[in-house]
Parts: structure tokens; C-alpha cells; sequence
């Protein structure tokens, strides 16, 4: 591991790679300079946008050998990604003492859940959810019933653009508990909603995504013990019928569908990690692109392969990653359903992606219906190189196509597109419950670094 990071540095300051070459104009927008350099370089955790030396715009400059890897390919990235300006900054975090929850936590399983969410309790209940339509806008909402059977009350929180569900989901539970103070409920407080991971961020005021916010609502909930009203925050099931949380659902959607409320003006913190995901994921998709299909490579950063294999020289000059994948895929060791569940590494054989039950290399290649794109990329690359298509009378067309030389580079761009191991479920789910920085994580995941393994 430790080799092949050296490895890479080495490869960027010799290696004039074509991504980064088209880099040139984009990192002259003063906005994508704001955004990446401390946090990437040193994964500080205090540096704030506005705190950095001047000298850290050095990450953007190509002579600077040291920092020419992955803050610049990411910019790119980024720049296209972020569907906002980062002017209004990014949120931010301090160092403070580490605190629990003043009040209670409750995740039950799921039946249990079901019937306290159900059960009249006394004191005052609050129904708090967040949303994020495909617009990208994102919204707390936040319902109560004051009196049983009586009408229901709604606070709606519009966030607009550069929120995750995560950060709207913790919004809702400050808006609630702020709402109780506000307005001098009677008994104890409580607050549902079905967001796990949100939940779990409000245990601590660690510093990282969302701890503004946990911030907020810890303030919220130790005043409401010290006026006698002690605080709990309870997991209920989504989409379970149960009415308080449907209408925090309407109301949040309502609320993310609204013109932006004051104090959202930032980017917060899992939106940007989750952009940068997106960025690594597109730059090894782009890496394949260039090197694998239209033959260019650099000499480092390959595949070693373990000793006594034959190497196939395509997949030999394709990004370590990628090749990786390949090998895996070729060996039926690749970290699929089926293989995962042989080995006890996962519950069952489904494929994530897709939900079939059984994923196999036959399903990943020609079935799954989560990697369509990388699918016609492959067909197109097999048409092109002369090789026959599958088809579905024939037995066993993966253990051709792997057998095939003409066919590695269609299957190398397939493996480095389909989102093989990593489908688009799980790359948001990353992003929301990341409770660490994860920016260290971002470094050593850079293009042809690590093998990123499970
Ligand atoms: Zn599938």
C-alpha cells in the first residue's frame, strides 16, 4: 500500500497525463481555488475557507510537483458537479468538548418501533423528516399534532441547492426541538424520524459533517431538560404508514421544493464529500477512457500482477484499480454478491445494484439492470475490436470474452464505467453517514492509488 502511494507520486511528476492537462482553464475560477486546498492537502480539520494561508493556491499551480495528484484532477470534477457557487463557503466545524445526546436515543427494531410510533405517549410529540428531490434541492419539514385527532401544524425549512437528505434530516430535529422551546409544550419532548444515520450523528459533537447542527440541537434539548422536559429522539420506519411521519414527509418535500430560507447560503460538508466522490469515480471512468480504449497509458501506476501470471498486456497498462477489477472479475474473485456470500462476507448472493438475487460475473456483464451504460460501452468496444456478441443461446460467454485478448479493453472500460462495486445507492449512503472527514479516505483513494478493497 505504502509502495504503491510512492509509486503514484512519482508517476504524476513524471508523466504528463492528459486529464490533467485540460485542467488549465479551470483552475483559474477563484471559487473552485476556495474550495478544495487545505482540507485536500492536509486534511485539516479546522481550515476553513477564507483561513487559508495564501500560499495554498500553490495545490493549482503544475509546478508545484508535490500537490500536481488529486486536488486538481478533482477541481475539474467538482467544478462540473457542484450546482452551486461555493462562494457562500462550506459549513463549518469546531473543535469543542466531545458530548453525548442530553436526552435519549431510542432505535428499536423494526416491529418494536412500529408499535411505539404508534402508541398515545404523554408529553408532546414532534414528526420531523428531510427530503431532496432530484432537482437537488433539499428541505427539512417538521409536523405536530397538538391536540389527538386535532389539526396538524407544520414548520417548513427550505434549504436549496448543496444539502444532502443527511444534513436536512438533522435540520429537522434542531427545527423541532427549537419549536418546543419556543413555544412551551407541555411534558416531555419528543422526536421521531426515520433517518438512522442522522440519528447516530446526534450521539456526538465530534466535528465533521452535521455538527453544526448536532450542535444546535443539543443546545435546544439541554434547555428543555433544565425547564423540566426531558428530550428523546426516536427512529421510526419510513413509508410505514404512520401519519406523523407521512405529513413530515409532505412538508418536507413542500419545504424542499420552496425558495431558499436564510442561513443556507453554504455547502455543507457531506454535499461537497459527496461531489468528490462523484469526482473520483468520473476521473477513473475518464482515466479508462483515454488510456484503456484509446491505447494511451502512462508506464506507472499498473497492475502488478501476482507472481507466476501470465500478464495480458491491455490490462497490464489500465490504472491498478481497474485492472484489479478485472483480474477479480476474470478469477471469479471480484467482491460480487455470490462470491461475497460464499465467503461469508455478505448476508446474501443478491446483487445490490439491481436486486436480483443471485449476482454472478454473468449478471454483473450481461443482465444487471443497475450498469446498462456500462454495458453498451462494452458492446460497443467488442463491435468495434471484431469480437461476436453474446448471445443468449450461448453457454458461457463471459469465460470467452475473458479468454479473448480483443475483448479486454471493452471489458477493462466496462469494469472502470458500470460502477461495478460501487452503485449509486451506495455512494449517497457513503456521503450521508460519513461521521469522519473521510478526506485522508479521498487522498489515498486518488486515480490508480489504492485498490480501495473491501
Ligand atoms: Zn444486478
Amino acid at each position: 500500500m505504502e509502495e504503491s502511494l510512492q509509486r503514484s507520486n512519482q508517476d504524476s511528476k513524471k508523466h504528463d497525463n492528459p486529464v490533467e492537462l485540460t485542467l488549465q482553464s479551470q483552475w483559474a475560477t477563484p471559487s473552485i481555488t476556495q474550495i478544495l486546498p487545505v482540507t485536500l492537502r492536509h486534511g485539516d480539520l479546522h481550515a476553513q475557507p477564507g483561513e487559508q494561508p495564501l500560499d495554498d493556491r500553490e495545490w493549482a499551480s503544475r509546478d508545484n510537483k508535490v500537490l500536481n495528484r488529486l486536488g486538481q484532477r478533482l477541481a475539474k470534477h467538482l467544478a462540473q458537479r457542484l450546482n452551486r457557487d461555493p462562494s457562500g463557503g462550506i459549513e463549518r466545524t469546531e473543535q469543542c468538548e466531545l458530548q453525548g445526546f442530553p436526552g435519549s436515543i431510542r432505535v428499536l427494531d423494526k416491529e418494536e418501533a412500529l408499535t411505539e410510533a404508534n402508541q398515545q405517549r404523554a408529553g408532546t410529540t414532534f414528526w420531523s423528516d428531510g427530503s431532496r428531490l432530484d432537482t437537488g434541492r433539499a428541505g427539512a419539514g417538521v409536523t405536530l399534532q397538538a391536540v389527538p385527532e386535532g389539526p396538524w401544524e407544520h414548520v417548513e425549512v427550505p434549504m436549496g441547492h448543496g444539502h444532502e437528505v443527511f444534513d436536512a434530516e438533522l435540520v429537522g430535529v434542531a427545527t423541532a426541538l427549537e419549536w418546543a422551546l419556543e413555544r412551551q409544550f407541555l411534558g416531555p419532548i419528543w422526536v421521531f424520524l426515520d433517518a438512522q444515520n442522522a440519528i447516530d450523528r446526534l450521539r456526538s459533537t465530534r466535528p465533521g459533517p452535521g455538527q453544526a447542527l448536532v450542535l444546535r440541537a443539543h443546545r435546544a434539548a439541554e434547555k428543555l431538560a433544565l425547564r423540566g422536559q426531558p428530550v428523546t429522539i426516536q427512529w421510526v420506519p419510513g413509508h410505514s404508514g404512520i401519519e406523523g411521519n407521512e405529513q413530515a414527509d409532505q412538508a418536507a418535500k413542500r419545504a424542499a421544493s420552496k425558495q431558499t430560507a436564510p442561513g443556507f447560503e453554504h455547502l455543507s460538508l457531506a454535499h461537497v464529500r459527496r461531489a468528490c466522490t462523484e469526482a473520483r469515480r468520473a476521473a477513473v471512468s475518464e482515466w479508462a477512457q483515454i488510456n484503456a480504449v484509446q491505447g494511451r497509458h502512462r508506464d506507472g501506476c499498473v497492475y502488478k500482477m501476482p507472481r507466476g501470471w501470465n500478464l495480458d498486456p491491455v490490462a497490464g497498462k489500465a490504472p491498478k484499480r481497474v485492472a484489479s477489477r478485472y483480474y477479480q472479475l476474470k478469477t471469479g474473485h471480484a467482491p460480487i454478491g455470490t462470491y461475497l456470500y460464499r465467503i461469508g462476507q455478505r448476508e446474501s448472493p443478491e446483487c445490490q445494484a439491481c436486486k436480483e438475487p443471485h449476482e454472478t460475473v454473468r449478471h454483473v456483464l450481461f443482465e444487471c439492470r443497475g450498469r446498462r451504460a456500462g454495458r453498451r460501452t462494452l458492446y460497443q468496444a467488442l463491435k468495434k475490436a471484431g469480437v461476436p456478441l453474446p448471445t443468449a443461446a450461448e453457454e458461457n460467454p463471459e469465460a470467452r470474452l475473458f479468454a479473448e485478448p480483443r475483448a479486454t479493453q471493452g471489458l477493462l472500460q466496462f469494469v472502470a464505467e458500470a460502477n461495478l462495486f460501487n452503485d449509486k445507492e451506495r455512494t449517497a449512503r457513503e456521503a450521508e453517514s460519513s461521521d469522519a472527514w473521510g478526506w485522508d479516505t479521498l487522498e489515498e483513494g486518488g486515480l490508480g492509488v489504492t485498490l480501495e478493497d473491501e
